[in-house]
């Protein structure tokens, strides 16, 4: 057995909807994703400085009836093709939101709770030190919050000003606001 120690590989998370795709409400079929300019190139830069990467997305579509599990997974087959291969896991919350009643309401899965980030300590054996979390949502932002990831402001998909007022009454600041994906990485990388 080899005693050489692997490198800790720092996890950077990635919201789907107006991070990676253009928001264009619930995407109910692999046609209706159209990736952001630069996304699948940014991606790879994470990747060649070493990063892991795990897409975190609530798709209450699913609890609504509006697509299935199977079609999910065909959305992100074809994302996970055309992104290079390059992402780790792609998890999802498929419950409703707190307040709705149905399937899965209160779940811990659904952003912003943090729940998706601890399956994928758990499926993948991560640690989240050194790590970031990028999206356009305030509930991105808020999910990292107590743990030891920089977070990303996006503007790529819901208006800035919005999602800046909701993390502003709960008390929470982005670690930086960026244009898109590739300008969040170019910050990621330079703030190491
Ligand atoms: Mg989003
Ligand atoms: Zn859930």
């Amino acid at each position: 057995m080899s005693k050489a120690t692997v490198a800790h590989q720092p996890t950077v998370f990635l919201d789907r909807d107006g991070t990676l795709n253009r928001e264009v409400g619930f995407v109910t079929a692999p046609e209706r994703i159209e990736l952001l300019p630069g996304t699948a190139e940014a991606l790879q830069r994470l990747v060649d400085h070493g990063h892991r990467l795990v897409v975190v997305t609530n798709q209450s579509g699913i609890a609504r009836g509006l697509y299935d599990e199977r079609t999910l997974a065909a959305i992100h087959a074809r994302m996970h093709h055309e992104l290079g291969e390059l992402v780790s896991a792609w998890l999802h919350c498929p419950h409703l939101p707190d307040g709705a009643h149905g399937y899965g309401h209160d779940c811990a899965c659904r952003k912003p709770g943090a729940g998706l980030l601890h399956q994928a300590r758990e499926l993948l054996g991560l640690d989240f030190a050194g790590g970031a979390l990028i999206g356009d949502s305030a509930r991105d932002v808020l999910m990292a919050n107590g743990l030891p990831l920089r977070t990303v402001l996006v503007h790529s998909g819901k208006p800035a000003d919005g999602e800046r007022a909701k993390l502003h009454a709960a008390g929470f600041r982005p670690d930086h606001e960026a244009a898109d994906l590739p300008a969040a990485v170019d910050w990621l990388l330079a703030a190491r």
